[in-house]
């Protein structure tokens, strides 16, 4: 395999924070980043070399933007197959389309994950109203009903409480083809982020555990206050499917910890997590370095953690009174505060994070929502 070595120019298709992050991370190692998205002056070309916008539809745009990269790597894993397809056909693409296939559309990843023997959820696929109706009764109430595509961040979704639900949820999905799941009454959620090396060798950050607020992460905290046989099992889930899934680059594996103990498996991410933010401030080699490291055929960085960290997500909301206090934040110790530069402050958008290490995983996680709820104060 054909290493990418520092200084070569690298690709991201997408131009989200994830892709800002990939960018900080790949500039300090000395390589050129170059971005594609519909979008302009987005978080990713900010700090990129060259920022190229043209529809994922474009193949030629595409096949232009791959020319002039070593490797193409994404940031948004909804970018259509065709897109995958015309960058592959001239340069590296890491991971492989294969990956996306599967992961882009939750019917495909919990099959996926079924056949390769990892535990999910009861589910069924629904096309029609009269298949979520019958599909009540294989998975049972209460359920979720999630749109099979193009979902992400709790949206396109509804609960089930009574097949009385079966209408409106089926409305909230706007009748597109959907996964309906049985409701997990979890304990809580964990995570984890795991990279692979186009040598098969993997590197993980242990369980960081997680709390949604409307279906979208709120903190994340590692690590989880769970027992050691437990978060090993966890890992060994992770381990499972980046292997059968042959990723090349960064896997997050999403969990559920039932109140019984069992552990199931929500969602994959092929790519940095936003439960992954928190390796930036606190381990030797954060998941974007890592994901630069995997895609480029170098070998994987340390996951060693200084300290227990916490991070905390700062959605548009905040912006509701104005602009955050930032000093405040600044002035707490041990807090660092991550902006993506995005100019518009749109409620549930993610605009930053703020991470805080401290003595333990609860220390970290009180220092960051203290000053969390100090931004939100007026200076
Ligand atoms: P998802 O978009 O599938 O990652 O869902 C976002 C969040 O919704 C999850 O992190 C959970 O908090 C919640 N959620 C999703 N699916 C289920 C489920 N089957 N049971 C309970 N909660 C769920």
């Amino acid at each position: 395999m054909t290493v990418v070595r520092p200084g070569a120019p690298v690709g991201v298709l997408g131009s989200g924070q994830l892709g800002r992050m990939f960018a900080m991370a790949a500039r300090r190692l000395g390589y050129r980043v170059h971005t594609f998205s519909p979008d302009r002056d987005t978080p990713t070309g900010q700090v990129a070399d060259v920022e190229v916008a043209a529809p994922y539809e474009d193949t030629d745009a595409v096949r232009a933007f791959a020319r002039r990269v070593a490797v193409v790597t994404f940031e948004f894993e909804n970018v259509p197959a065709a897109t995958v397809e015309a960058a592959a056909a001239l340069v590296p693409v890491r991971p492989a389309g294969r990956v996306l296939h599967v992961t882009q559309q939750r019917l495909r990843e919990k099959r996926f994950l079924r056949d390769a023997g990892l535990p999910v959820p009861a589910f069924v696929a629904v096309r029609t109203l009269d298949d979520l109706r019958s599909g009540l009764a294989t998975v049972g109430l209460p359920a979720v009903l999630k749109q099979a595509a193009w979902g992400y961040d709790g949206k396109g979704q509804a609960l089930l409480r009574s097949a009385d639900d079966a209408a409106s949820a089926w409305a909230a999905v706007a009748g597109r083809e959907s996964i309906l799941e049985a409701f997990v009454d979890f304990e809580r959620e964990l995570s984890v982020v795991a990279a692979r090396g186009a040598d098969g060798a993997m590197a993980h950050y242990g369980v960081i555990e997680n709390v949604h607020a409307r279906r979208v992460l709120d903190v994340s905290v590692a690590p989880a206050g769970i027992p050691e046989p437990l978060a090993a099992e966890a890992v060994g889930l992770a381990r499972a499917a980046i292997e059968a899934l042959d990723v090349v680059g960064v896997l997050c594996v999403e969990l559920f910890l039932t109140r019984e103990g069992r552990l199931l498996v929500n969602e994959l991410a092929p790519r940095p997590h936003n439960s992954g933010h928190l390796t930036v401030d606190a381990c030797l080699t954060s998941q974007f370095e890592q994901q630069l490291r995997a895609v480029c055929g170098l070998p994987l960085g340390s996951t060693e953690r200084l300290r227990p960290a916490a991070m905390a997500n700062l959605l548009g909301d905040l912006w509701a009174a104005g602009e955050p206090d930032w000093p405040a934040a600044l002035a707490a110790p041990g807090v660092k505060l991550h902006l993506y530069g995005k100019s518009e402050a749109r409620p549930g958008r993610k605009m930053g994070h703020l991470t805080a290490l401290g003595d333990t995983a609860e220390d970290a996680r009180r220092r960051v929502l203290d000053a969390r709820r100090a931004l939100a104060r007026p200076g």
